[in-house]
């Protein structure tokens, strides 16, 4: 592994599969304690948990739903009780629907925004003054491309990914001097169980206009994270990767 988080802490939320699994078991194997938070997934945390330890290291499983505060603060002080103090967020949890304009409402809107935004805000709040207190820390927020460009089919999702966006902008310039980091990596087309709202058809149209011509793996996202978690990124404050193939190109 490249990186060596031997003693370090980290909590990632939706960390019982897809892209938080990925990174959830990097991190593990990187040497770092883990906390899989998951709200629904209960049995397939404590595979993931299960794992981990057969695997030679320490991590633990805490449900909470991101979207309310006092969860997501309950889930940062049992991680804290049982790990010790937080040094590595990464805010993952989120949630992705396909719905054409005249098919969504505020129901929708509402709840995209309470878990792709609120969740990260409640998480970071959560977890943000002691790393400030500490003197260290490291955010990891997973954003999309659809942040970065109009999507007419996912408008709540891509405004929610926007938040996130200017949310590590903003974060980043403010506790950059107290040694907390915060990043955002926004993914392209990952394969994992959020492309189940594609059919086939909208699958291949997707890796048609992806210059690498193929959908990302979530262990890419994971190296991605676990560098912006790393000292090898000291001077990247604020920012936004991006690991779509070519898809998306920041000026
Ligand atoms: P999955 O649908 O596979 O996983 C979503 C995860 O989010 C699950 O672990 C789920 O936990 C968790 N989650 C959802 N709602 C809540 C909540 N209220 N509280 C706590 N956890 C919650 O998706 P991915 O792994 O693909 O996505 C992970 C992140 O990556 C998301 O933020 C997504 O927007 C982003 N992303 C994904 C891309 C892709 O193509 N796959 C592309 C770009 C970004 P549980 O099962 O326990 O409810």
């Amino acid at each position: 592994m490249p990186y060596d988080f031997s003693g370090k802490v980290a909590v990632v939320t939706g960390g019982s599969r897809g892209i938080g699994l990925a990174v959830a078991r990097r991190l593990s194997a990187c040497g770092a304690k883990v906390c899989i938070n998951y709200n629904a997934s209960e049995q397939r945390a404590q595979q993931a948990v299960d794992q981990l330890r057969a695997e030679g290291g320490e991590a633990i499983a805490v449900q909470a739903d991101v979207s309310d505060q006092q969860q997501a603060q309950e889930l940062m002080r049992q991680a804290e009780e049982q790990l010790g103090p937080i040094d590595f967020l990464v805010n993952n949890a989120g949630i992705f629907d396909v719905a054409a304009h005249d098919e969504f409402g505020e129901k929708l809107w509402h709840r995209t925004m309470k878990i792709n935004v609120d969740g990260v805000f409640y998480c970071s709040w959560a977890v943000k003054d002691g790393m400030v207190a500490r003197g260290y820390g490291r955010i990891v927020n997973i954003a999309s491309i659809a942040g970065l460009e109009a999507k007419p089919y996912a408008i709540a999702y891509a405004t929610s990914k926007a938040a996130v966006i200017g949310f590590t902008r903003s974060l980043g310039q403010a506790l950059a001097a107290d040694n907390v980091r915060v990043n955002t990596v926004a993914p392209g087309l990952i394969d994992t169980e959020i492309l189940d709202g594609f059919d086939q058809a909208q699958l291949d149209q997707l890796i048609d206009i992806t210059p690498s011509k193929r959908i990302g793996q979530a262990h890419e996202v994971a190296s991605m994270v676990s560098f912006l978690l790393s000292d090898e990124s000291d001077f990247t404050v604020g920012q936004t990767l991006v690991l779509s193939g070519g898809r998306v190109n920041l000026p």
